[in-house]
């Protein structure tokens, strides 16, 4: 009923169903849907209850379009929505309805973004609010100390990634943890809302005392939101924070490092990379803050070379190994642009044994995959003519855009193009602290393989 008397109300507005995208068409489909009892297969299992509850704003879906949210994945795309009931701000929670009315789940509103919504919440009795948003963070630091239990990781760790946004249930919000400090990064209109309570429940919920929030990545401009970096709680101070990450030591620039300050993701990897230095000749190309090249020179590595373009990131990573005793002779830190410094150390005869390439997202949305591939191409092209036969490369590429099997191609096709024969030896995936849901694959944006030059 609460349903029905909305539907007349939006129809009053603006005289065309409510906001639909397309004028008539919410408004038609709405008048043609089927009568209650004529609908011959439900789209849930139980019984659909119809409407939002107490007459609360909604999308509602175009016919069809219900498969998506009923396979629980969390994005509502704007063309998927016939009509908006109500006048949603920004960042609302409101209800996702089917075609004929029947209850989806609960969405924040992303006004200004293709991703018009994003699934909270599927329970009809559980409107997400604050108490909602504790138990997901509850949930969310839980899995990760039974993780971190579970893999026998060194008791030191103190890094890792707490909230991994729709993989924790919390679209949008982004936590990572470093020492006593949680970093977070607020990426959708609905998340947005949610930072005063973050403030008051993250260092309960977490026991870390400090949290500052880096909400500066570019996407938040596609949500219409500005910048927002500052201290969320707890003391400020202007000193990197130090983490421990297999027993190496790092400081970590939050407020002016990339990203949330240090790339987490990376974690496993690192260390498996570092257990096959012993040795090697190596290089580590778009190195930071030295990740790959201290877990080389700890797992003895004859020497390391590490490139990177950004200035301050290699600065940390001289700080990073000086910290940990690792600056000697076999540490070699160079800044300049790895596309040029392949083909200058090709020039210059050199070769090496064993070399990482983890360059940044070329390709953040699958559209600019094209362009990416070539740069991908690139790297390991002359990657692969730099190694010597017996070899190793650990290649990556963190581009959303570019599948696995897309980016296995890529360095076929380089490995090719260099006259070289390799064999898969390991395929990388992110660290355990960064989920992937089943149902969103969009979340698995982090691969890479290990090869051995034949
Ligand atoms: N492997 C690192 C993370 C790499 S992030 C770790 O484990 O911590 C990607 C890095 O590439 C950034 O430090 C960025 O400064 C650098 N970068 C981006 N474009 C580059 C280019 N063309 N040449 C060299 N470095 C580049």
């Amino acid at each position: 009923m609460a349903f029905l008397s909305r539907k007349r109300k939006s129809e009053r507005k603006d005289g065309r169903g409510g906001g639909s995208s397309r004028p008539g068409v919410g408004m038609q489909r709405r008048d043609n849907r089927p009568a209650r009892n004529e609908r011959a297969t439900p789209p849930h299992p139980t019984e659909p209850v119809r409407g939002a509850p107490g007459g609360q704003p909604a999308f509602v879906l175009k016919e069809g379009r219900e498969s998506s949210i009923q396979r629980r994945h969390p994005w509502i795309f704007s063309g998927a929505i016939a009509q908006i009931d109500g006048e949603p701000a920004s960042g609302d929670v409101i209800a996702v309805l089917a075609y004929d009315g029947g209850f989806l789940g609960w969405a924040a509103y992303s006004p200004t973004s293709q991703i018009r919504g994003r699934l909270l919440e599927t329970d009809r009795n559980a409107q997400p609010g604050a108490a909602w948003l504790r138990s997901k963070l509850e949930r969310a630091v839980g899995r990760r100390l039974a993780l971190a239990r579970e893999s026998g990781r060194d008791v030191s760790d103190n890094a890792t990634r707490l909230v991994n946004a729709e993989a924790d249930g919390l679209p949008g919000l982004i936590i990572d943890r470093y020492s006593d400090t949680l970093v977070v990064q607020i990426l959708s209109a609905g998340a947005e809302r949610w930072r005063d309570l973050l403030a008051d429940m993250l260092p309960e919920v977490s026991g870390c005392p400090r949290v500052y929030e880096r909400s500066d990545a570019e996407v938040r401009s596609l949500e219409g939101l500005p910048p927002h970096v500052r201290m969320l709680a707890g003391e400020k101070h202007d000193r990197p924070v130090e983490i421990s990450e297999h027993g190496l030591r790092y400081r970590v620039d939050i407020a002016a490092g990339q990203k949330t300050g240090f790339y987490l993701d990376q974690r496993d990897n690192r260390r498996r990379v570092g257990d096959l230095a012993r040795g090697r000749e190596s290089l580590n190309a778009f190195c930071y803050t030295g990740g790959f090249s201290l877990n080389m020179l700890a797992g003895g590595a004859k020497s390391v070379l590490s490139i990177d373009s950004s200035g301050p990131a290699l600065e940390f990573a001289r700080a990073n190994a000086d910290l940990n005793g690792l600056s000697g002779d076999a540490a070699q830190w160079l800044e300049g642009d790895v596309f040029v410094e392949l083909r200058r150390l090709r020039n210059a005869g050199r070769s090496f044994d064993l070399i990482v390439l983890d360059p940044p997202k070329f390709a953040p949305t699958a559209k600019l995959a094209e362009a990416a591939s070539r740069g991908y191409k690139d790297i390991n092209l002359n990657a692969l003519k730099l190694l010597r036969p017996g070899g190793l490369l650990a290649t990556f590429s963190c581009s959303g855009g570019v599948s696995a099997e897309l980016f296995q191609r890529i360095v076929a096709g380089a490995a090719a193009d260099a006259g070289v024969s390799a064999t898969i030896l390991q395929r990388f995936a992110a660290s355990e602290d960064h989920p992937v849901l089943l149902e969103f694959p969009e979340g698995d944006y982090l691969k890479g393989l290990l090869l051995r030059r034949e």
